[in-house]
């Protein structure tokens, strides 16, 4: 049976793929454990700090360029969309910098009454202010409690400003996987913007990224080939001939892997599933499998030389730098094996990896990706946690494995590593350490990071952790608070 279901929803990654948020172990066991499905979503029975699925299908919607994303929500829901304002600068690089969120701002008697006209005044509202090419309806919690018909709504709007109005559903208590808001989103664009393919364009590679610059463009055009980046600052086209390329490749498997997999089903677009290229050899690898999907062999073959050659004097530095320096990572599932290969490229030495979440079953393949490759080219990593970026559980992972250097994307992390006294590379969702480039900014970065030591060091003697002797014991279990029965 096909990935898409022709429904407007699309399962969340719990019944999905099986997805767990707590794992303390190896990573033979945790891929063992993932193939026989026997990992445990457990829930914890405390949390500090969490995310919402709306928050992430945001994250996909919000920079598709001349389009307004409305929250059909409280206004509180769309507080990440003065965070996308303030960060946008950095990752629009000339691009339209202008973030176009609109809430309809529900109150209580909205719960009782409905909420359908506020959302047709903010679609009439949004069309008159900026006058967008497509439209975003991101539903909430409340709008999935009262359940408002956004099809209805976005069916009639459609008809009169003639242009898509696509309905997202992503409530934030549908999933404790925040990623499930990524497939709602891209679930969304499948049904409503991809448009069957009219010819195929046999150069062209749908590269998925969060956010930021595209990064391969420069890379791939040296082997002939042009990217289709979406959907940070794509146009509305862009996202509509998604299924006439040749190929996908991905920033990282836990965010597009639905997304991929739908487009290689249903429009024979293939899914690149070598492990992202983070780390020469993968690079190296993944750089081969597009050039004999594309049939550019020979060209990425001539690329591959250009670049090791390039690169190579640069990297050499770094890696003098670095050798044996004990590296801690704590990321996104997949994409934390990814930056521990290519930290392992630099020669240091990974001492821990911890993901926010783990994906049991991967979409469309049984092969686990970055993890399955990482064991193979490196054998079994010992200590593998799956941690749903709980600060409290975190710094006691990173405390106990003692690192030099912490390289994380969870700023509620970072900040509780510096009090240990750890210099943290923090890691965005701007792929700042793909491909060759990459490689050798990730070098730079986490040299520089090091050198921060002694100021880091200095502000750990004066501040404290929240936390007790007993929590931060080494006999205290990690997974203390996702324990059955306490
Ligand atoms: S969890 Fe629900 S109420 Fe909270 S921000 Fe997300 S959609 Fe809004």
């Amino acid at each position: 049976m096909g990935t898409y279901k022709n429904t407007a929803e699309v399962e969340v990654r719990e019944r999905r793929l099986g997805s767990v948020l707590n794992y303390h172990g190896d990573l033979e066991q945790l891929i063992r454990g993932s193939k026989e499905r026997s990992l445990c979503a457990k829930c914890a029975n405390y949390e500090q700090c969490g995310n919402c699925g709306q928050e992430n299908a945001g994250t996909i919607t919000t920079w598709v360029k001349d389009s307004v994303v409305i929250n059909h929500s409280p206004i509180g829901c769309g507080l990440d969309g003065i965070m996308y304002a303030d960060s946008v600068r950095d990752n629009a690089e000339g691009q339209d910098r202008r973030v176009k969120r609109l809430s309809t701002n529900l109150q209580e008697k909205d719960t009782i009454y409905g909420a359908y006209r506020k959302l047709e005044n903010t679609i009439d509202e949004a069309v008159k202010r900026f006058s967008p090419k497509a439209i975003f309806v991101l539903s909430s919690c409340v709008t999935g409690i009262i359940g408002d018909d956004l099809e209805s709504v976005a069916g009639q709007k459609e008809e009169e400003y003639g242009i898509p109005i696509v309905p997202i559903y992503c409530e934030g208590f549908r999933s404790k996987v925040w990623s499930s808001g990524f497939d709602a989103a891209y679930h969304g664009i499948l049904r409503r913007l991809v448009k069957k393919p009219e010819k195929k364009q046999t150069d062209l590679v749908n590269v998925f990224n969060f956010c930021g610059p595209d990064r391969l463009r420069e890379l791939l055009a040296k082997a002939g080939l042009r990217t289709n980046y979406v959907t940070a600052f794509s146009t509305l086209e862009e996202l509509q001939q998604m299924a006439e390329a040749a190929c996908s490749v991905q920033f990282c498997d836990t965010l597009s892997s639905y997304v991929t997999t739908v487009l290689e089903e249903r429009y024979n677009v293939v899914k690149i599933r070598n492990a992202p290229p983070f780390g020469i050899t993968w690079t190296d690898e993944w750089l081969q499998e597009i050039g004999r999907v594309t049939g550019h062999e020979e060209e990425i073959r001539r690329v591959i030389e250009e670049e090791h050659k390039r690169i190579e004097p640069e990297l050499d530095n770094y890696r003098k730098i670095l050798r044996g320096k004990r590296v801690f990572i704590m990321t996104g599932d997949q994409f934390a094996y990814q930056l521990a290969n290519a930290a392992r490229d630099l020669q240091m030495e990974v001492v821990g990896i911890a993901s926010l979440h783990h994906d049991q079953v991967p979409d469309g393949s049984d092969e686990y990706g970055a993890l399955d490759k990482y064991r193979k080219d490196h054998g079994n990593a010992e200590k593998v946690h799956v941690c749903a970026k709980q600060p409290h559980q975190a710094v006691k992972l990173i405390r106990e494995a003692q690192p030099d250097l912490l390289i994380c994307r969870h700023p509620g992390v970072e900040n509780a590593a510096m009090r240990l006294g750890i210099p943290v590379l923090p890691e965005g969702d701007k792929n700042f350490s793909i491909a060759y480039d990459g490689l050798v900014k990730l070098g730079k970065r986490a040299v520089r990071a090091l050198r921060t030591r002694r100021v880091i060091e200095h502000l750990a003697a004066h501040t404290k952790l929240p936390y007790t002797d007993w929590w931060l014991n080494a006999d205290t279990d990690p997974q203390y608070f996702e324990q059955a029965g306490r």
